[in-house]
């Protein structure tokens, strides 16, 4: 079921939590109008951050789910974030587990999952954990394979940030690029739902994972969102899902009619040579730096000069604005360069020591 052999996009969709009997049949019928979904969801057990709000209805929504299932064909699928909730979903015969984020994030809870279901071989998709850690990503993904699940997929629900406005989870798509790099063949799928929490920005963020090559989308849909227990914000109607995906642009990967010598290609050797003159450069600045380094250590000079940090980066902006380039884009460049070469000065500058002390530390 959860295959990459599938034609693009594979739909996960559903509310957020099964409310009411009636509630979780009216809207699978719905989605199953629009012929477009694949899989359906919603969440029975759910982990909200504060106690007092509505912690999904438990075990009885699995019945619910079947019913929606009978009534649609279209499978079902929910989150398990414990051993009990693996042994109710199989009992009740659910046929897709998902893992949620916050469950991603503690291994005892991923290994009691795994080992509950061993010898059990049902899908399971893993969502990203809420910290930007690919690593954990992965160890969740380990931890099934190791009891025996070889059907799974991987959901970029986005990472939780203090502070952060525009988007619920920051999709920070960087890790999901890694993580399709390094599990090729499982499957991606985006959440829109969860990484925007708002409606408005869920197409975009669709449209974007689908420019991204991802697999599929799981959208958190409701017969009426604004009167959802859960995620009211964030859930489209069926008919508006559907709308969504009729205005998506699938666009292909290697067109078969481009020949080895197009246009792209060219202009990628370019780019390829304008990186390798890049990291020429880089390595040139870090030789600089190791001499800057040498000087700071006869002249008995501290590490960071704080003056001069704020000299560079006002330039730097004053020349971002030139040239066009996105201000937060070159800061974020320029203080990875900074924090290389601190880090190769202070190796310097501590080069006698202690070896306690000569441990690249930059931390200012
Ligand atoms: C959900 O899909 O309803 C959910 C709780 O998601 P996440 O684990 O991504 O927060
Ligand atoms: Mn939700």
């Amino acid at each position: 079921m959860i295959s990459t052999t599938l034609s693009r996009p594979f739909i996960i969709a559903g509310p957020c939590s099964a409310e009411t009997e009636n509630q979780m049949v009216q809207t699978a019928l719905a989605l199953k109008k629009t012929g477009k979904v694949h899989l359906l969801r919603a969440g029975i057990w759910k982990p909200r951050t504060r106690p007092h709000l509505f912690e999904g209805v438990g075990e009885i929504g699995l019945q619910w789910l079947i019913k929606a299932r009978n009534l649609t064909e279209l499978p079902v699928c929910t989150e398990v974030a414990k051993a009990l909730h693996v042994e109710k979903c199989l009992e009740a015969g659910v046929d897709v587990l998902w893992i949620g984020a916050r469950t991603t994030a503690n291994p005892f809870a991923v290994q009691e999952i795994a080992e509950a279901l061993k010898g059990i071989d049902i899908p399971v998709l893993i969502k990203n954990p809420i910290n930007p850690d690919l690593a954990l990503w992965i160890g969740a993904i380990e931890r099934l394979s190791a009891t025996g699940i070889t059907k799974m997929g991987g959901v970029h629900r986005g990472f939780s940030n203090a502070g952060e406005k525009y988007y619920r989870n920051r999709p920070q798509w960087q890790i999901a690029i890694d993580f399709k790099q390094m599990l090729p063949h499982l499957p991606l799928y985006c959440d829109p739902s969860h990484m925007t929490g708002k409606r408005v920005l869920i197409a975009p963020v669709a449209q974007k994972a689908m420019d991204l090559h991802y697999e599929g989308l799981m959208i958190e849909s409701h017969e009426n969102p604004n009167a959802a227990w859960s995620d009211a914000d964030q859930q489209l109607t069926p008919e508006d899902l559907n709308t969504l995906l009729e205005n998506l642009v699938l666009r292909s990967e290697n067109p078969a009619h481009l020949s080895e010598m197009n246009e792209l290609n060219s202009l990628r050797k370019k780019m390829d040579h304008i990186d390798e003159e890049i990291i020429h450069l880089i390595a040139s600045r870090i030789a600089l730096s190791k001499e800057m380094g040498k000087y700071k250590k006869d002249q008995n000079m501290t590490l960071f000069q704080p003056s001069r940090w704020h000299q560079v980066m006002e330039n730097y902006h004053r020349m971002a604005k030139e040239v066009q380039l996105n201000p937060d884009f070159l800061t974020q460049l320029i203080k990875l360069l900074h924090d290389e070469s601190l880090s190769v000065q202070s190796e310097i500058l501590h080069s006698n020591k202690d070896s306690s002390f000569n441990n690249g530390d930059t931390s200012l």
